[in-house]
């Protein structure tokens, strides 16, 4: 058994047969053609762009009559790909100059615009190369006078484990026989991942070198809701997991139908319920999980495609994207760029280090790379007139980190003032509270912000000293150590000391198990992954703020996790059914 760790696609949870998808990338064969020959290989192209539309077309006909907007907003892009004229005019011209076969010269002039969309600073334009890579596969086949791989051909039902999956490829799938897909790349805004969440497909992409760890028909779990894949489980993980799947479908359903209802307690008490999102276009899925807000939006993920960063005008439209999505009533709190650690990006900067989990990583990243931190506040800025904004900054070690960020902010304000530039007056300031040492001064740092947010997925590592993402050692990832809630409640009473709300944005928040012990501690805001917003809502729900009071007293008492475990599942299990698993 082996955990493999990628970045979240898609929620949803598969357990399955592994159907292992690879060599579609077809390499052309190269051989030169003599000057007579030029008329030929162009009719050969000509052919083959004919034949790549008819296959286009009848796609289109299937996804008009399944009333599938996105699938066809990508064949419309793939058919103004074959049309453009400026792809025709460079491949007729090099088929007459550079007299080689129509297969490498198409490879060359692919090369040669992907290399042209990468280097372009219009971030549309480079989430663009992955759709020129399926179109070129789809002339490429006709050119070879080969068939399209046989994707749709799959039978059975399996869990897709790919390098990397076009999005044409993701149209083409019987969604009946696919449980979810497992990618060696991507990243969460390619078409990809933007399409398996539409048609719900779990899935998770950028697992490095999973495809060399399978073969087909190999067990695994995918779980597209943490963003990992466990490869040949053993007995107990795949009970576990069955049961976590039947849960999972039977609640979904179950859930929708609170989605409008207020997420407070039977004694009144109003909890905030916020989502935890990536990319801006998760807002319409957070909206229709009922989220009142964003409650982490982690910005990091604008720059995980490889090249330059993202520039102030491409964050600032995903920023207004975000906040004009949630409208201006529900606050959305974008976290400042938190890179480092185990979130390394291609192409940004050299993070190589003995120690990166405590080593260069988000505010310290920034206070170092002050030219692209204030380019980003600077962005948030002008965004905030789209909504209402709030800025949080992550891993806050101590008040001088925290006074360096705040001065940071405070001199960008005044340039956008100086400069004329529109923005909020009123936006709130928040630090996250993820390390050890923070959360013990939490009182100070309480005084010069205006809100809190507790990072378990952090500050859980950093106080056990368990690396969050080593499986070795996971069965010491708990949070329900007393260690941990004991600085949980010290934190939230800290802020509520100081007079300002506390919330939190680590997957604690979302764990259906620590939903009352957190309520009774007095958490104002709750942020998670949209899909699990509706289950803690219907949790909330169902329980008063005095009993909720009375388990944090219990627990309080305990010495171990184990107990702590143990009594919080009991008392759930006699009161919510879904928790006899
Ligand atoms: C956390 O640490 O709990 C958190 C929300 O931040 P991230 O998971 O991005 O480190
Ligand atoms: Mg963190």
């Amino acid at each position: 058994m082996k955990t493999i760790n990628g970045i979240p696609g898609s929620p949803g949870i598969a357990i399955g047969k592994v159907f292992l998808y690879t060599n579609h990338h077809l390499k052309a064969p190269e051989y030169p053609i003599a000057d007579d020959e030029i008329h030929q290989e162009i009719e050969r192209f000509e052919e083959a762009l004919v034949k790549s539309k008819d296959d286009l077309l009848k796609l289109k006909r299937q996804a008009e009559s399944r009333e599938i907007k996105k699938d066809l907003e990508i064949i419309e892009t793939h058919l103004m790909m074959l049309d453009d004229p400026i792809f025709i005019g460079k491949m007729k011209q090099s088929l007459s100059t550079e007299l080689l076969n129509a297969e490498r010269v198409l490879e060359l002039t692919v090369e040669d615009m992907v290399k042209s969309l990468q280097e372009s600073s219009d971030e549309y334009l480079k989430e663009r190369v992955m759709d020129l890579y399926d179109v070129e596969s789809r002339v490429m086949h006709h050119l070879l006078y080969l068939e399209r791989p046989p994707l749709h051909d799959i039978q059975h039902k399996v869990i897709l484990v790919a390098n990397r999956l076009l999005p044409s490829e993701v149209l083409s799938l019987n969604k009946t026989y696919i449980k979810g897909f497992a990618l060696d790349v991507g990243g969460r805004t390619s078409h990809t991942a933007i399409l398996a969440r539409s048609f719900e497909i779990p899935a998770v992409l950028g697992l490095s070198s999973l495809t060399k760890m399978v073969d087909d028909g190999d067990t695994i779990i995918l779980d597209g809701n943490q963003g990992k894949v466990i490869i040949r489980p053993d007995h107990e993980t795949i009970k576990e997991y069955h049961k976590n799947l039947a849960k999972w479908e039977s609640h979904e359903k179950e859930l929708f139908e609170i989605y409008q209802l207020p997420s407070e307690t039977v004694d009144g008490r109003r909890i905030a319920l916020r989502a935890n999102l990536e990319i801006p276009e998760e807002v319409e899925s957070a909206l229709q999980h009922g989220a009142e807000g964003v409650g982490l939006y982690r910005s990091e993920f604008l720059f995980i495609q490889p090249g330059d960063i993202a520039s102030e005008e491409e964050q600032y439209k995903a920023y207004a994207r975000v906040l004009e999505g949630m409208g201006s009533e529900h606050p959305v709190t974008i976290r400042t760029i938190d890179v480092g650690g185990d979130k390394v990006f291609p192409g940004m900067e050299d993070f190589d280090e003995e120690n990166p989990i405590l080593g260069w990583r988000a505010v310290r990243f920034c206070l170092s790379r002050k030219d692209i931190f204030r380019v980003q506040l600077k962005a948030m800025l002008r965004a905030s007139v789209h909504g209402k904004l709030r800025i949080m900054f992550p891993m806050i070690s101590g008040v001088e980190e925290l006074d360096d960020v705040l001065a940071v902010l405070h001199e960008v304000t005044e340039e956008c003032r100086d400069e004329g530039i529109p923005f909020d007056e009123t936006i709130a300031i928040g630090s996250m509270i993820e390390v050890p040492a923070s959360a013990l001064i939490s009182d100070i740092i309480a005084k010069k912000v205006d809100f809190l947010s507790i990072g378990t997925n952090d500050l859980i590592q950093y106080t056990i000293a368990v690396d969050r993402g080593n499986e070795k050692i996971a069965y010491l990832y708990q949070p329900f150590h007393p260690g941990v809630l004991r600085l949980i409640k010290m934190i939230i009473d800290n802020g509520h000391k100081a007079g300002i709300p506390v919330g939190m944005c680590g997957e604690m928040a979302g764990d259906p198990l620590a939903t009352v012990l957190l309520l009774g501690m007095d958490l104002d805001e709750f942020s998670m992954s949209p899909a699990s917003l509706l289950e803690i809502k219907s949790i909330i729900r169902s329980i008063s703020y005095n009993d909720a009071q009375e388990l944090v007293d219990q627990v309080m008492e305990m010495d171990s996790y184990r107990q702590i475990n143990t009594h919080v599942r009991k008392w759930m299990n006699g009161r919510f059914k879904f928790f006899k698993y």
